[in-house]
């Protein structure tokens, strides 16, 4: 079955969050309370175990390339973040009871029966998405509403967006459309723009992203990191560099042995 994913442009988001709210709803997500963040706008802040879709509100003292609306330089930035379905998870890579799968829409998938709550998967994620609930200690995060694609229909936040700036389907074909749209949007002007984690060229630490993002901006304005990387992709090179050292010992503690009995 083909991999499928989320494409999201958020050049034409609106802030209006009807994303997360339509997630909070189909997955039936407990709410988070009412505060205020002082923030901003933005009162749900970053990504959780009961939030599985995050709207980024950034206010620039920037102008936008092309942009003629407004007296004083100033934009506004929006982007709905989401799990990134990573191409190599972190958090699978970490779970040590397999509760954390890739399913047949090569999406990454908690299992809640399976998962015991120990939280490797938490620190395994480069981007701060995945996280366990405080009213019954497992992990949670986005499932690409696998519910929903079972039965034929796109997930919920992409069915709830007035202006497709989330759009979902296959992936390649998600990276076609992108690529025309990059080009639009240079054609237009706006030169800044650019594709974040489509492939693993673009972001090799994590072999690519199954959700990706177009920005218009450095990646950490939207609370994004510049250069994530799966922690297991190290673990290779952390064992290959114990082993060298062991040997090094080794051989040291032979020699000196050696020389020792010589004397
Ligand atoms: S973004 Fe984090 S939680 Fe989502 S698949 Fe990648 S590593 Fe797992
Ligand atoms: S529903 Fe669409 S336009 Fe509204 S906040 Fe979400 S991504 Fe932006």
């Amino acid at each position: 079955m083909a991999a499928t994913g989320f494409f999201t442009d958020t050049t034409v988001c609106i802030g209006c969050k009807a994303c997360e709210v339509a997630c909070k709803q189909w997955n039936q997500l407990p709410a988070d309370g009412n505060f205020f963040s002082g923030r901003s706008y933005d009162n749900t802040v970053h990504l959780e175990a009961t939030s599985w879709r995050h709207v980024a509100f950034v206010e620039r003292e920037k102008k936008l390339s092309g942009q003629i609306s407004g007296t004083r330089p100033f934009s506004w930035l929006f982007m709905s973040d989401v799990c990134k379905h990573c191409r190599r998870a972190g958090c699978l890579e970490a779970c040590p009871t397999g509760a954390i799968v890739r399913n047949e829409f090569e999406s990454v998938y908690v299992q809640p029966d399976v998962c015991n709550g120990c939280g490797y998967c938490v620190v395994a994620c480069p981007f701060g998405v995945i996280n366990r609930r405080d009213d019954d200690g497992r992990a949670w995060k986005c499932t690409l509403c696998y519910d929903r694609q079972k039965e034929g229909i796109e997930p919920a936040c992409a069915k709830a967006c007035p202006t497709d700036s989330i759009l979902f389907g296959e992936v390649e074909s998600l990276k076609e459309h992108a690529r025309k749209r990059l080009s639009e949007l240079h054609a237009r002007g706006v030169t800044e723009a650019y594709l974040y984690g489509m492939t693993a060229d673009d972001q090799p630490g994590t072999e690519g992203l199954n959700a990706f993002f177009l920005l218009v901006d450095r990646p950490e304005v939207y609370n994004l990191p510049p250069s994530p990387g799966v922690p297991t992709k190290t673990t290779g090179i952390s064992w290959a560099s114990m082993a060298l050292a062991a040997a090094g010992m080794t051989v040291a503690a032979l020699a000196a042995a050696r020389a020792g009995g010589k004397r």
